[in-house]
């Protein structure tokens, strides 16, 4: 390495601003360097000021981002290092690299469609016993996540377990050269990610690619494809390699396996086991068979160390969810895991959740670091007090003898039990409470004792889904157009307050509210993005000018009553200072608000008078942007917006913001998109054009719960009025879900279904208030039994069309007291 790559190598690497705590200090900032990334929609030079004036020194910064401007601006940091470079990503993968490249330890990588983050957690807790084991946290598989990873690699690790996810073509090789396994495992394949790709076999390859320099692959026989490829491809390029494959069908294969119930048996040149296996659905089986397979090709191991190491494996969960706490707490619940990587991302998330006014953690001893436990706590108390933590609590004997490192005001109990014990939990009040532990800490305990108790029906809103929504729409409209999100009703129904903060993080451009309260409650919620308040009653502008709330003006009354109010608010000793800023609808042809072309003289004339206020953006709305019969009017509204806009700006002599389109009309009519779009339904999981329906994913998932479930005979009736009268003897079981919750009535005698355990089961009789009969007679159902009314597995679209509705009524329909839940997936 050269001496620039060596002091590089020996700093902490950070490439998202966002990621440093507020009260991070100088000593922590100077031991970083930030990799400044430019991103298609983010700039991360634009941070390079803040963190210098946080106290970072070292940048890596690239040369196309390098503007006059800003060498003027690096140049005012003369005690700043800067690295120039083509491409700070390409740089962070090279140290990674070559950091890789001082390890003489086996290295195990894994790639496939899925399972991989499930192999990786379950081989770690697997083999603990034998290795020190640096892994990826949670799913940092990508072009970003495996450079961070790897370079966690310590001279304490004896073993490295790292996943590699690609969704395009010629990105594997460069995660090869960081990873460089010397074991590969192929989990398996399926069609994620199938559009990055030429075709299936390609994408085989491609995956391939992270083997080229391994001694063993790992794979299932039973995936005849990879089988092929590999026996084309790789052993082509690497003639030694040792292929460990396996079969559960017979195929030729190294190890034969065969599973009764949850039986297996496998036989190999290790020996022969019978194992009783923890988890026995498929994927669980094929992932269980792939640890298997790996540790007896690292060690020599006996039936018995095999089943108790196998006895001790607990489920994956990745998710780190958001619940509703007591006292009116917000609960992240992480309570799976602890280490250090994780522990960073938890407290970044925490710290961009800030919905209440104090921040708690609580943490377990961390496992399995391989540092010294000095270093280990100094840099655990250090990630704490950067991210501005109000309370520290640990538990573990291990935590509590380093409680030197932590502030004064941290409690430390020894075990979990004593903490619930002892602690006055009540003390915990209004804050935001990270719980995260190791699994033997058995924090699960702690978050039941923490959480406001859900029961019965809830509304779960994946946050990743919504991101990746958030990021298709904006790669549709390119970098030059802004993207204004509505958050109106509620967010359609997936909770204002979460989903703003969301935004907020991934830096959207402005947000839309139908009423000023729900304005005001996001900003009691921390969100400072600009707001644009759409139906603006006149008794609300104190309240707009409060809480710098911009409103749609529609009327020319309207226009009249906010310039009179803005004007007479503004006092003689304090005149505004800044433009006062509000939004101009036109109506194209919706005819509901908004001014019409020939009025455009009228407001230009009127404005004349008030230069103090300002028109922020115009805007128009598409009557029939989901509907190709609709295509020349909604190119007749386009036209007709153009024209007042341009009239508007001839006499306004300035330019406001121009936006027509929504959700629809970004997938339809990208050549309108102008210098912003509305975003509504497609973040929340509904591609209204349907012409890219797979595109964006669901969001909300509706649950309920198997109140009772009873026998009723052939000819009976079920529920009011006898309108459910049955054919066939069958098993009906009573939802805890009701049209007051959402379930539309329209759903009732069988025009709706539900998902029970894999099974879709018909609605019986009329939908009540409060409850919902279906039969579950093809369905294995028990009283208890979680039931998901839309979802993945039932979509929104479908339920609209049975219902004769829109899926926007749907979203919008689940009634407030539906409990949400959010959580993320991973990364
Ligand atoms: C709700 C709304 C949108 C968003 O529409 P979607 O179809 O949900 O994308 C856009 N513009 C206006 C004026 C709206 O009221």
């Amino acid at each position: 390495m050269t001496t620039q790559e060596l002091q590089l190598d020996n700093l902490q690497w950070i490439t998202d601003s966002r990621q440093v705590g507020e009260q991070a200090s100088a000593a922590q900032l100077g031991n970083t360097v930030f990799f400044a990334i430019q991103g298609e929609h983010h700039d991360a030079h634009d941070f390079i000021g803040e963190l210098y004036q946080k106290g970072s020194r070292h940048f890596v910064v690239e040369r196309a981002a390098l503007t006059p401007d800003r060498r003027v601006e690096f140049m005012a940091y003369p005690d700043a290092q800067f690295i120039e470079t083509d491409s700070s990503l390409q740089m962070l993968q090279m140290l990674a690299s070559e950091h890789r490249r001082q390890f003489r330890i086996p290295i195990i990588g894994i790639t496939g469609s899925n399972g991989k983050t499930i192999v990786k957690e379950w081989l770690a807790q697997l083999l603990a016993d034998d290795f020190v084991v640096a892994k990826s946290p949670k799913s940092y598989n990508s072009q970003l996540g495996v450079p961070l990873s790897v370079h966690q690699l310590n001279e304490s690790h004896t073993l490295g377990i790292f996943e590699a996810g690609i969704s395009k073509s010629h990105e594997m090789q460069a995660l090869e050269a960081i990873i460089r396994p010397t074991i590969g495992i192929f989990t398996n394949i399926g069609t994620a990610h199938d559009e990055g790709f030429r075709t299936h076999k390609q994408k085989i390859a491609e995956k391939l690619r992270l083997f080229i320099h391994s001694g063993t692959l790992v794979y299932c026989a039973d995936y005849t494809q990879i089988d092929e490829e590999v026996n084309m491809l790789l052993k082509a390029v690497n003639a030694h390699m040792r292929f460990i494959t396996w079969s559960l069908t017979g195929k030729s294969a190294v190890y034969q396996a065969t599973l009764q119930q949850d039986q297996l048996s496998i036989s190999g040149p290790s020996g022969n086991f019978t194992l009783k296996l923890p988890f026995t659905d498929p994927a669980s089986v094929e992932d269980l068979i792939h640890c298997i397979v790996t540790m007896l090709t690292l060690r020599v191991l006996d039936a018995d160390s095999l089943q108790s190491r196998l006895n001790r494996l607990r489920p994956v969960s990745m998710r780190l969810e958001l619940k509703e706490g007591i006292n009116n707490c917000v609960l992240i619940d992480d309570s799976y895991n602890n280490d250090v990587a994780g522990l960073q991302l938890a407290l970044s998330f925490l710290h961009q959740q800030s919905t209440r006014k104090h921040r708690a953690v609580i943490l377990s001893d961390v496992l399995q670091s391989g540092q010294q436990e000095d270093d280990l706590y100094e840099q655990v108390a250090s990630l704490i007090g950067a991210n501005s933590v109000d309370q520290f609590i640990g538990i573990g004997p291990v935590v509590s003898r380093n409680r030197r490192f932590f502030a004064d005001n941290s409690v430390f109990f020894d075990t979990t039990d004593q903490f619930l014990t002892t602690f006055p939990v009540n003390n915990l009040r209004d804050s935001d409470i990270l719980v995260k532990g190791a699994r033997p800490f058995s924090f699960e305990r702690i978050v039941n004792r923490l959480q406001r108790k859900v029961h019965g029906t809830l509304l779960e809103i994946n946050l990743d889904a919504l991101t990746h929504n958030l990021n298709y729409y904006r790669e549709k409209v390119g970098s030059d157009t802004k993207i204004m999100v509505m958050v109106k009703a509620f967010a359609y129904g997936s909770g204002s307050a979460e989903v703003a903060q969301l935004l907020q993080f991934h830096r959207v451009d402005y947000l839309a509210v139908a009423y000023a309260d729900e304005g005001v409650s996001l900003r009691q919620n921390g969100i400072e993005l600009p707001i644009m308040v759409m139906n603006p009653a006149p008794e609300t502008f104190t309240t707009l000018l409060e809480y710098n709330l911009e409103p749609e003006i529609y009327s020319i009354r309207m226009l009249r009553e906010w310039a009179d109010f803005v004007t007479r608010s503004a006092q003689p000793e304090t005149p505004v200072s800044a433009p006062s800023l509000f939004h101009l609808k036109i109506d194209t042809g919706m005819h509901r608000l908004g001014f019409l072309e020939s009025e455009i003289p009228i407001v230009v004339d009127y404005l004349k008078n008030y230069p103090h206020l300002q028109i922020a953006t115009v805007f128009s709305h598409l009557v029939g942007a989901d509907e190709a019969q609709f295509n020349s009017f909604s190119q007749h509204q386009y036209e007709t917006f153009l024209r007042a806009t341009a009239e508007l700006e001839a006499g306004l002599g300035y330019r406001p913001m121009r936006h027509l389109l929504n959700s629809a009309g970004i997938v339809r009519f990208s050549e309108y998109r102008l210098d912003m779009v509305r975003l509504g339904i497609g973040l929340y999981g509904v591609e209204s054009s349907q012409i890219e329906k797979d595109a964006v994913r669901p969001v909300g998932t509706l649950h309920t719960v198997i109140s009772q479930i009873k026998t009723v005979p052939a000819g009976e009736s079920v529920g009011y009025s006898r309108r459910g009268v049955l054919d066939h003897d069958a098993r009906i079981a009573t939802l805890a879900i009701g049209y007051a919750d959402g379930y539309d009535r329209r759903l009732g005698n069988g025009v709706g279904h539900v998902w029970v355990n894999g099974t879709r089961c018909p609605t019986v009789g009329s939908i009540c208030m409060d409850m919902t009969m279906i039969d579950v007679t093809k369905a294995s159902a028990a009283e208890g039994d979680d039931v998901i009314i839309f979802g993945n597995e039932i979509r929104i679209t479908e339920l609209a069309q049975q219902m004769g509705t829109i899926p926007y009524e749907i979203l919008t329909g689940v009634s407030e007291r539906v409990k949400r839940v959010f959580f993320k997936e991973g990364n």
